[in-house]
């Protein structure tokens, strides 16, 4: 089963980007720029999780939470709210409203990433698997071991976080650029070459037999679908 998502965000740049990266880590996610449209679409379809946008045309985010906990159907869906800078007062009346957590604009979208799983793990722990196969190597997000063979690898935070992302998605090309999004955030000043040093790195840590890593001339990385048995 797919953990579905709702963003209800009127920038739509950021819409996308979350959309992006939310799909990167296998979910279904729908999009909606206004409270209002929001408000009727949550009436027909509830998803697992909601991202809320504080300021939005239609109805408010802050009113939409209000209104959706008033609702049998919306009481439990677990609500992340997405608030600008300064509006500290604001956030404590969004938790106070019912939100079970909020990032602040600018967000570190890896952080947003981890809030997102840790939140579903809690509510519906069926939809999010603790522990990533692919092939002979197992990763457990729980206790942040890696294993080759049943043998621990021992793999530094950013290789194993790099190895998390990939195995999230086998088979698919990330390009530099999406890699330094996904793994270190946006607000993270690093060159597109630290890329190809920690992708170095981790081979490194995988130890010998077949490289799951495969380079993609002129494009980026991905996990080899061959190596995980992904048709
Ligand atoms: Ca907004």
């Amino acid at each position: 089963m797919t953990p579905r998502v709702m963003i209800v965000e009127d920038e739509e740049p950021l819409s996308l980007m979350l959309r992006y990266n939310l799909e990167a880590e296998g979910y279904q996610v729908d999009t909606v720029e206004r409270g209002d449209d929001a408000e009727t679409r949550l009436r027909e379809n509830v998803p697992d999780l909601l991202l809320l946008d504080w300021m939005l045309p239609g109805v408010s985010g802050i009113e939409l939470c209000r209104r959706l906990r008033t609702r049998e159907q919306t009481r439990a869906l677990p609500i992340i709210m997405l608030t600008a800078r300064g509006e500290e007062q604001e956030r404590i009346r969004g938790l106070a409203t019912g939100a079970d957590d909020y990032v602040v604009k600018p967000f570190s979208v890896p952080e947003l990433m981890a809030r997102v799983r840790a939140i579903l793990r809690r509510s519906r722990p069926e939809l999010i698997a603790s522990v990533l196969r692919a092939g002979e190597i197992e990763l457990d997000r729980e206790t942040h071991r890696v294993r080759r063979r049943g043998r621990e690898l021992h793999l530094g935070p950013t290789e194993f976080r790099l190895l998390e992302f990939f195995m999230q998605a086998p088979g698919r090309v990330f390009s530099r650029a999406q890699l330094l999004d996904g793994v270190w955030g946006r607000d993270v000043y690093v060159d597109e070459r630290t890329v190809d040093v920690h992708v170095g790195r981790l081979r490194k840590a995988l130890g010998p037999g077949r490289d799951p890593i495969r380079t993609v001339r002129g494009s980026g990385y991905s996990l080899d679908e061959a190596f995980t048995g992904v048709a």
